[in-house]
């Protein structure tokens, strides 16, 4: 019998529809693409569709330990407890941290946060999502007053102008990618720009491609601000009525983009092609900006949102068909982690410490004893708290950090420091499960239950379909049982993910009174049954919208409080750190097309390497030469903080004096090819999102050292 599901990678959020096998133990019999899903309609890209060959076999953690002996779940949750009552005794309710995952499903976030918020009292719950994401966030409760995605996929499909901003979906997001290009094919009219310093395979479709000096994504829309007055397509009726701020968001992007000369030399592009996308711009209605990483990994990243939802505010483009900014997340729940609160600067429910009467609101919901005031550590100041000795108890859930958080030899230092690091996951040896005291096994995406949400709001019901192994558990459940045994039983009596969902809905709306967008109150008293049978649906999902939302501010009514959307002026910034004589490269990270993360996952399937079997530096070859550097040839890059040796690709299309890396090898893979060891802990002051777009590093032949 088949059954529906989604897939556990990328932030599309695609459906699957799966058969189990006659022997459960033995996974699926089939996998496919789910025709009903709304963002994949039955399309699966080549990670989705070898999601069978990825099931947990091998390394599988099937018992908890601590210091390395097998134990029961009660003695391991039994001396989590009580380590962390002790910490929070002798040290204070921050002495203990959760790092979560955009993995994790939204149920085990919501109790996560519960717990570590409303009851040992400290907000330091942060997660791997503050890498993909935490500039959007900012910038739409910049703008907003609350973050929200105003758009849907169907708005791609519909636009006649598609942005592409800091994106190399094709490769990334790549069901979405195949949506647009359908509908591009079917629409000749519809243009797609890639705004990118590395012609990627996004480029395909591009009608134009301005391959921007790295960093310089602000000028471009401040130019787009700055000729849509010019041009006389700003929309005075819509910025009188709906926003505030205007002018002098307006005069600040005439001042740093005053003309296309101007901002040619700044961005490196040609003059001709600004005004190619300025007309284009200019007579278009149906826009749409799509940006991702490569906007948000930046020590400006917030700024750079913001200069693109100025653009839509400026001209009305928003609320409407085909039209909108429209950040893509990374993670499968990246979405579903902000909706209760999974990031350090969040309480809950789309409330922050600083909404008014929030605190107040949270800690009557929960009953909560002891309620965080104030605002946690984001992942890199945990880390750095973590090493100083501040944080002692440091509970790691579904994520490899050894790997993927910048300047690696700092989180190694901290692990190592740490008094007692709790790694929660469902293989025993990742780069992160060799410094872990106590390890959880936790279920993989083919065992575990409850929801996700995707890139347009869509809340899917993942589903555990097989039988669990050994004595794996899901981690709501591992997080209750440590809840209970620090007294807080009736909060934590969850007997399963329905549950919790209910709580979460109810939290969502509980003196909601509209005054926040993500309300899914409808769902508070949602049966078993219809909790199981969940179609995938956007939130909001209310009484006055039973069937969810496709699009946000449609009436022009934002969550601001005079109900009106905010400019932001913005100043175009530099990246933090500039190349020199001693560090003469920038480095740029991304993703190849086959892998995912650290791939933990998608490193069991042989199948996903055969596109790209091995770490690689991609070098233009005008470097090359100069270096004497051949293709294929062993390279070591060095930085501040580490080196890694990779293999030359020559390639045109990085630009002179820049390289690219992928970020997935581990050193489990590779033994020096980790890039985040190069990669400073520079962030985003507003979203504290790291710059891992931006790091300067020297090359050198391996054979001439
Ligand atoms: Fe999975 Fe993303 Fe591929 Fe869809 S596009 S199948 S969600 S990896």
């Amino acid at each position: 019998m088949s059954a529906l599901t989604t897939c556990p990678y990328c932030g599309v959020g695609c459906g699957v529809k799966v058969s189990v096998a006659e022997q459960p133990e033995n996974g699926f019999s089939s996998l496919t693409g789910d025709d009903s899903h709304p963002a994949n309609f039955g399309r699966l890209c080549v990670k989705g569709s070898n999601l069978k060959d990825t099931l947990v076999h091998e390394d599988r953690l099937l018992t908890p330990r601590v210091d390395g002996q097998d134990v029961s779940w009660q003695e391991a949750t039994d001396y989590i407890a009580e380590r962390i009552q002790r910490v929070v005794e002798q040290h204070g309710p921050d002495a203990f941290a959760f790092y979560l995952s955009g993995q994790i499903l939204t149920e085990d976030y919501y109790v996560a946060n519960k717990l570590a918020k409303g009851f040992i009292g400290t907000a330091n719950v942060d997660t791997n999502s503050r890498l993909c994401m935490a500039s959007a966030v900012v910038g739409y409760k910049r703008a907003f007053g609350s973050d929200t995605v105003p758009c849907n996929y169907e708005d791609l499909e519909k636009c006649d102008l598609l942005i592409m901003v800091g994106s190399n979906a094709a490769w990334t997001h790549p069901i979405l990618f195949q949506r647009i290009a359908a509908a591009k094919a079917k629409r000749p009219k519809m243009k797609v720009v890639v705004i990118d310093p590395r012609k990627t395979a996004t480029c395909d479709i591009a009608d134009l491609h301005l391959a921007i000096r790295p960093g310089s994504d602000a000028a471009i829309f401040n130019f787009l601000l700055a000729e849509s007055e010019r041009r006389f397509v700003t929309n005075g009726e819509y910025i009188k009525q709906h926003t505030n701020g205007f002018d002098a968001t307006l005069a600040s992007a005439q001042r740093s983009a005053p003309n296309a000369k101007t901002v040619s030399v700044h961005c490196g592009v040609s003059e001709e092609d600004l005004e190619r996308l300025a007309t284009w711009w200019a007579t278009t209605d149906k826009t749409v900006s799509f940006y991702s990483q490569g906007v948000n990994q930046s020590s400006s990243g917030v700024d750079k949102c913001n200069a693109i939802i100025n653009c839509h505010l400026a001209t009305g483009r928003i609320g409407q068909e085909g039209m909108g900014p429209f950040s893509i997340t990374g993670q499968p729940n990246a979405m579903g982690g902000r909706e209760v609160g999974g990031l350090a600067n969040q309480l809950a429910a789309h409330m922050d410490f600083a909404t008014p009467n929030a605190i107040e609101l949270v800690q009557r919901f929960w009953q909560a004893p002891n309620m965080a005031q104030e605002n946690g550590l984001k992942a890199i100041d945990m880390f750095q708290a973590v090493e100083q000795g501040k944080i002692k108890v440091l509970w790691i859930m579904s994520t490899n950090p050894m790997v993927s958080l910048p300047d690696t030899e700092q989180v190694r230092r901290a692990l190592e420091k740490c008094e007692l690091v709790i790694v929660s996951d469902c293989k025993q040896s990742t780069d992160t499960t060799a410094y872990a005291d106590v390890l959880l096994p936790a279920l993989p995406w083919s065992e575990k239950d409850g929801t996700v949400t995707n890139s347009e709001r869509r809340i899917s019901r993942q589903r555990g379909l097989l039988p669990a192994r050994g004595e794996a558990k899901a981690d709501w459940w591992a997080i209750c049982q440590v809840a209970g045994a620090m007294g807080y039983q009736s909060a934590f009596s969850y007997r399963s993910v329905h549950d919790i969902f209910r709580e979460h809905a109810a939290l969502s709306g509980f003196e909601n009174h509209g005054k926040r967008d993500f309300d899914i109150s409808l769902f508070s008293n949602i049966s078993e049954q219809a909790y199981q049978d969940l179609l995938p649906i956007q939130w909001p999902v209310t009484k006055e919208s039973p069937n969810g939302t496709a699009r946000m501010f449609t009436d022009g009514r934002f969550f601001t409080a005079d109900r009106k959307a905010n400019f932001i002026p913005i100043d175009v910034k530099e990246p933090q750190i500039a190349p020199d004589e001693d560090w003469p490269f920038v480095l740029n990270t991304g993703r190849v097309r086959d892998q995912w993360h650290t791939m933990t996952r998608t490193g069991d399937a042989a199948i996903l390497s055969r596109h790209i079997d091995q770490p690689y530096v991609e070098i233009h070859p005008q470097d090359a030469a100069a270096l004497s550097i051949a293709d294929h040839q062993l390279v070591r890059l060095t930085s501040l903080y580490g080196e890694a040796v990779l293999r030359a690709k020559l390639s045109d299309q990085v630009l002179p004096k820049n390289v690219f890396v992928p970020i997935h090898w581990t050193r489990q893979f590779a033994s020096q090819s980790v890039v985040s060891s190069l990669i400073p802990q520079i962030v985003d002051a507003l979203s504290g999102q790291p710059e891992s777009k931006h790091a300067v590093v020297n090359l050198q032949p391996v054979e001439n050292i």
